[in-house]
C-alpha cells in the first residue's frame, strides 16, 4: 500500500485472479502489499470478493500448479509446500464464530492450532494462557464457548489465532453482531495488537478507527487503494461501489479534526 518500493513487506499479493469452479470469476488480477505493522480495511460491496481474498491468504483455496505464486508472505511464496509454516503466519479470523469453535471448553478450542503446530504440553499451555490474557479472557478456560457470549467467542477465535503467533491477521466481518461494547473492546483490542492486519469489514466507522489505508474491491477487482480518510471521504466513488461516506467523516467539527470535510 505505501507509495515507492517496500523492501521487506508482510504481504505482497501478485496479479491473484481466481474462478470458482462453477465458473463465478471471484477475484481478477489483484494486485496489493502489505508494509510491516500495517492495518489495512477490505471494503467493497457484498460478493466483492473480500472473503475470497481472505481464504487465499491462508491458502484455503489452491492455485492452479504451476502457475506463478500469487501471495508473498514475508518475502516468501506461499506455494504447497510450504502451506503449513504459511498458514501459521496467517492467522485467519472467520465471519461466523461458530464455524471457528468446536471443542468442548475454551482452553482446548484456544489449544487447537498450537496442539497442530506439535509444540510442548508445555508450550501449548504457556500460549493458551497468553493468548487469553492477551483477549481478557484468563479464567474463561473451562467454559464451554457455545454457551458465550457473541464477543466472547469472537475473543475466542482470536485469542485461538493468536496462539499460533501469526505474523499476519486477516479478519472478516471482526465487529458483526457485537453490540457497542463488545464491537468498543474488539477495536480496542485490535489497535493494541502488533502484527499486520488485514481486515474485511462494512462497519465502515471501524475502519476510520483501526485502518490507515484502504483497499476497496468490487467485482473481484481492486477499483481504490490509498488513505482511508481519502477514499472513504470521496463520496461518488463509494456510492458507485455500493458504499457510503461514514457518518464520522460527515460531521465535521472544531474539536474533532477527525471529522474531514
Ligand atoms: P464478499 O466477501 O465480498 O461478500 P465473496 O468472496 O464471498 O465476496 O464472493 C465473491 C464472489 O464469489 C461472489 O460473486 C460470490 O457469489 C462468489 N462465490 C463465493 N463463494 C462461492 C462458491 N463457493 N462457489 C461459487 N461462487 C462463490
Amino acid at each position: 500500500m505505501r507509495p515507492g518500493v517496500d523492501v521487506n513487506p508482510a504481504l505482497q499479493v501478485k496479479r491473484l485472479s481466481y474462478h470458482y469452479p462453477d465458473g463465478t470469476a471471484a477475484l481478477r488480477q489483484v494486485d496489493f502489499t502489505l508494509a510491516q505493522g500495517a492495518r489495512v480495511g477490505l471494503i467493497g460491496p457484498n460478493g466483492a470478493g473480500k472473503s475470497t481474498l481472505l481464504w487465499h491468504l491462508n491458502g484455503l483455496l489452491p492455485d492452479s500448479p504451476g502457475k506463478t505464486p500469487a501471495v508473498w508472505i514475508d518475502g516468501q511464496p506461499l506455494t504447497e509446500k510450504n502451506l503449513p509454516e504459511m498458514r501459521r503466519r496467517v492467522g485467519l479470523m472467520f465471519q461466523d464464530a461458530n464455524d471457528q469453535l468446536f471443542c468442548a471448553t475454551v482452553a482446548e478450542d484456544v489449544a487447537f492450532g498450537p496442539r497442530q503446530l506439535r509444540l510442548s504440553p508445555q508450550e501449548v499451555q504457556q500460549r493458551v494462557q497468553r493468548s487469553l490474557q492477551q483477549v481478557g479472557l484468563s479464567g474463561f478456560e473451562k467454559r464451554p464457548p457455545h454457551h458465550l457470549s457473541v464477543g466472547e467467542k469472537r475473543r475466542v477465535c482470536l485469542a485461538g489465532v493468536l496462539a499460533c503467533q501469526p505474523s499476519i491477521l486477516a479478519l472478516d466481518e471482526p465487529s458483526s453482531n457485537l453490540d457497542p461494547r463488545g464491537r468498543r473492546e474488539l477495536i480496542h483490542l485490535l489497535a493494541g495488537l502488533p502484527q499486520t492486519q488485514l481486515i474485511a469489514s462494512h462497519d465502515l466507522e471501524l475502519i476510520v478507527e483501526l485502518c490507515q489505508q484502504v483497499l476497496l474491491l468490487d467485482g473481484g477487482q481492486i477499483v481504490a487503494q490509498g488513505p482511508t480518510r481519502s477514499i472513504l471521504n470521496d463520496e461518488q466513488l463509494m456510492l458507485a461501489h455500493g458504499l457510503e461516506r461514514p457518518h464520522v467523516l460527515r460531521h465535521a467539527h472544531p474539536h474533532n479534526p477527525s471529522a474531514e470535510p
